[in-house]
């Protein structure tokens, strides 16, 4: 208990540093909005409010807001956040609540605007447009789309949400057309003083660009128009299972397809990823696999994921994409306590191999911990997927140049109790920071930190580097000159 309380505090101060009014605050903000709705205000005790904080994917971002406004269409969400800022409210937006950074998508004695009914899914088949709600999990998205046999560049797990679509964007297309931000063409954007634009190339165009990447410091996205690309009548996908005896080769495979199928068979995607199980003390993998053909086999490129020992193999012809997203994702499932961390390495064969062996060993040490589960993904980022985002004219990452594929390394941790949160988080860190450290000394190190895999204190938007730090500040001051999103809501804010 001591430990879950001191968790907590570690959350307030968290939210508090970007909320100072938090304590001070005489106005009442969930009663200002439920003058105006009174039926989309749920407070603690309600079957709305229980459910909203059911949809967190980790219990440390469960928090305890005094109200969830819970809005249908984009005037409300404009008039609430016109009330909030005005009042000077501590508020959090949550869409499908995959986030582990504590504090982002939730607070403790403020709003949380819950935009679970924000479910349009329009598909423009001719102009080859989708146009969602932020509501929608991915695989609604991907069902609406598969009824036209076309895909966006979106999330692989079927329940996670469109908050994706702020970060960068880890997807089954990356290799052919970019990351998922490089591929919004337009936002409809409610900013802090309740006004609402839309963000695109010909529309606000500097907003368009800090929104790709520039996460939730600009305002609230009441909607999504991404591009959506045909795809054949059959493609060939499914999730490979592994055990202990594949891991000797998995790295040498994962590099692989970082610095050649990845690069040189853009048809490709696989996630490559393993994670150990506390409870049994072994490895497995999970991995998913698409090749955007239609054909039976697998391409040569991916053929040695199947020549070293599996143990089920799903990987069929099939008509749609949403079945696979609820095939990767089972097996997740809200309510353990989870912290993910990241960093950024140039790919190298050798350093994917140290880099297993310590976090293997890192987890084997925390076995005893109650529901102990430990998730390596190595994902790349081939300079092709960075040449694509500048042709779609350009993010805030700061990607540009990379002459060699990158490796996005993800390393989440699970509690299945908040009381061993603390420890557990806390060893974790220290663990990441280290082999970040030997990662630099390699000269190995890339600066960026991709958002959607971050911990609430990791640097990402410094990681984007100072021109692109600038620019953030400057588009933050255009369309929130009073701050709102900066000291209102909480998660990735632009360094000051
Ligand atoms: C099981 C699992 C699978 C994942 N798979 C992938 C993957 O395949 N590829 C990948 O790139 N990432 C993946 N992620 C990471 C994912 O990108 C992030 O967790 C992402 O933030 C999830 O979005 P969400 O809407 O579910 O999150 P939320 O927690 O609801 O939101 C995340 C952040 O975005 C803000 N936000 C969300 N929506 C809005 C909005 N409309 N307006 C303003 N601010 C908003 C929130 O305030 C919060 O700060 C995965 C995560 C999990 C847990």
């Amino acid at each position: 208990m001591a430990r879950t309380a001191s968790l907590l505090a570690l959350v307030s101060a968290a939210v508090v540093s970007a909320s100072p009014l938090l304590e001070t605050r005489q106005v009442d903000c969930c009663a200002l909005i439920e003058n105006v709705y009174p039926d989309k205000i749920s407070y603690p005790g309600s079957s709305g409010y229980v459910t909203e904080t059911g949809n967190y994917w980790s219990s440390t971002c469960s928090l305890a807001p005094n109200c969830y406004f819970i809005p249908d269409v984009t005037a409300e969400v404009a008039t609430a956040v016109g009330l909030l800022t005005a009042n000077s409210c501590t508020f959090s937006v949550r869409a499908g609540g995959h986030h582990s950074s504590v504090g982002a998508a939730g607070n403790t004695g403020g709003v949380t605007i819950a935009l679970t009914n924000f479910k349009q899914r329009d598909i423009d088949p001719v102009n080859n447009i989708a146009s969602i709600g932020p509501g929608n999990r991915f695989h609604e998205v991907y069902t609406a789309a598969d009824a036209y046999n076309k895909v966006g560049v979106l999330g692989r797990y079927a329940q996670v949400g469109t908050g994706l679509l702020l970060g960068a964007g880890l997807s089954y297309l990356n290799n052919l057309e970019g990351l998922s931000v490089d591929n919004v063409v337009a936002r409809e954007v409610v900013l802090a003083n309740g006004t609402v634009v839309i963000a695109s190339a010909d529309s606000h165009p500097d907003l368009h660009k800090a929104l790709k990447g520039g996460g939730d410091n600009f305002g609230v996205i009441t909607r999504y128009d991404i591009k959506v690309f045909d795809y054949p009548e059959t493609i060939l996908g499914g999730l490979v299972t592994y055990g202990e005896e594949a891991m000797p080769f998995y790295d040498d495979l994962t590099y692989h397809y970082h610095v050649d199928a990845a690069v040189n068979d853009k048809l490709t995607h696989i996630l490559p990823q393993w994670g150990f199980n506390g409870a049994t003390g072994q490895r497995e993998s999970f991995t998913p696999f698409l090749y955007l053909n239609q054909q039976s086999q697998l391409p040569p490129s991916l053929q040695p994921w199947v020549d070293i020992p599996w143990v089920h193999n799903t990987i069929r012809e099939t008509p749609d994409l949403a079945p696979l997203s609820f095939e990767n994702h089972d097996g997740y499932f809200n309510g353990d306590a989870q912290q993910q961390r990241t960093f950024t390495i140039f790919a190298d064969r050798e350093f994917f191999h140290e880099i297993s062996e310590r976090f293997h060993a890192f987890a084997q040490s925390w076995a005893h911990i109650e529901g102990f589960y430990a998730l390596h993904c190595k994902m790349p980022i081939t300079p092709y997927m960075v040449e694509k985002g500048i042709e779609n004219g350009g993010n805030v990452l700061g990607l540009e140049g990379i002459e060699q594929t990158l490796s996005i390394q993800y390393f989440g941790v699970t509690a299945k109790n908040l009381e061993d949160a603390d420890e557990l988080f806390a060893a974790h860190e220290e663990f990441i920071e280290n082999l970040r450290e030997i990662a630099r000394e390699k000269g190995l190190l890339h600066r960026y930190i991709m958002w959607n895999y971050s911990a609430f204190n990791q640097a990402v938007i410094d990681s984007y580097g100072a021109d692109n730090v600038a620019f953030l500040k400057q588009v933050a001051e255009a369309y929130d000159p009073t701050g709102a999103f900066h000291t209102l809501v909480g998660g990735q804010k632009i360094p000051q």
